[in-house]
């Protein structure tokens, strides 16, 4: 019988965690097959480690990994997927935005030979309309900006074989954006419509701090052209300067006027002097993460797991 494996994140989902856990185990209860339900706390400084550890004791299906601290969503998934034993991985997120209904849709998609379903978001419900227009303008960008196929309106909401599973394994790069990563496997791809709901309770675990960082990380792991960009306006801002100066120079001589004012040249000192900066902190964008993989330190710490054989 076919095993799969639920991961699902936990940042502070206290007044969350017990309802997810009714739905996805009564969505275990009617698929044809096997289930495990890894819940990966990230760092909770609430009560979501105990709630989530007594869970453990009831139902054996119910796994725990608990992390020394808060490492972010997208290192929780990753450490759901390296702990998985499933024939199929399912990632989904705690607040029951994605309902879990739709894992028998993923798993039927699945069933027709497919390595990675992912659910694109058809509408979304309860959400501000400040994140609905980020997030619609951030997966274009994305996509005009990067050299692969990320799907747009589609989050970590997904199901990926063992296929696809073991390879992403092998990727340990840090800044990590899971859904470009997942595209970029390739194998056999197909998708699913849902609507999102409302966060079942709590706040989001996703400040406009960490909305930037994941936008950041996205678009510096798959694509180098804001550095080409940099250059190419640094091209541009040059050669203006250079038209610039002939004018200059040719009022000096030909026409005999001098050049007067110094509001003209203050604009062009702040504007290239903004230029600049920009350029180099796109530039620092990417040296940073060059030395974040240089540490290569381990992509996340494991405090007590639960469940897990052998632990
Ligand atoms: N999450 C996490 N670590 C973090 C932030 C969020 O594990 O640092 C989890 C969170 O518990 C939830 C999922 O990631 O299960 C998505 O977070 P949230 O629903 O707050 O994001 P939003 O839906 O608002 O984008
Ligand atoms: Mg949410």
């Amino acid at each position: 019988m076919a095993l799969y494996s639920i991961v699902i994140p936990l940042y502070n989902e206290e007044e969350v965690i017990g309802e997810c856990i009714r739905r996805v185990v009564s969505v275990c209860d009617g698929i044809d097959g096997e289930c495990e339900i890894i819940f990966v706390n990230d760092g909770s400084a609430d009560r979501t480690l105990e709630l989530a550890a007594n869970a453990c004791k009831s139902d054996k299906r119910i796994k725990l990994i608990s992390f020394s601290r808060n490492f972010g969503h997208q290192i929780a998934i990753t450490a759901g997927m390296d702990n998985a034993a499933g024939d199929a991985v399912i990632v989904m997120d705690a607040d029951l935005q994605d309902p879990p209904e739709v894992i028998t849709e993923l798993i039927e998609k699945y069933n027709e030979g497919y390595d990675v379903v992912y659910a694109v978001r058809a509408q979304r419900k309860g959400e501000t309309v400040f994140k609905k227009l980020t997030a619609k303008a951030f997966y274009r960008f994305l996509r005009y900006m990067c050299n692969i196929d990320i799907p747009v309106d589609t989050g970590d909401f997904r199901l990926i074989s063992r296929k696809v599973c073991n390879v992403m394994k092998t990727l340990t790069e840090r800044n990590r954006y899971v859904r470009g990563l997942v595209s970029w496997v390739g194998f056999r791809q197909a998708a699913v419509e849902y609507v999102r709901e409302e966060r079942f309770a709590g706040e989001t675990k996703y400040p406009l701090k960490k909305m930037i960082k994941l936008s950041l990380d996205g678009i510096t792991s798959f694509s180098s052209k804001p550095l080409t960009m940099s250059k190419n306006l640094g091209f541009i801002a040059a050669a203006a300067g250079f038209i610039y100066m002939i004018v200059v120079i040719l009022q000096k001589f030909v026409f005999g006027k001098t050049v007067q004012g110094w509001a003209s040249l203050a604009v062009l000192i702040l504007l290239m002097g903004g230029i600049q900066l920009i350029m180099l902190g796109i530039t620092g964008e990417y040296i940073a993460r060059i030395f974040d993989e240089s540490k290569n330190r381990p992509l996340y710490i494991i405090d007590e797991k639960y469940n897990f054989n052998g632990d």
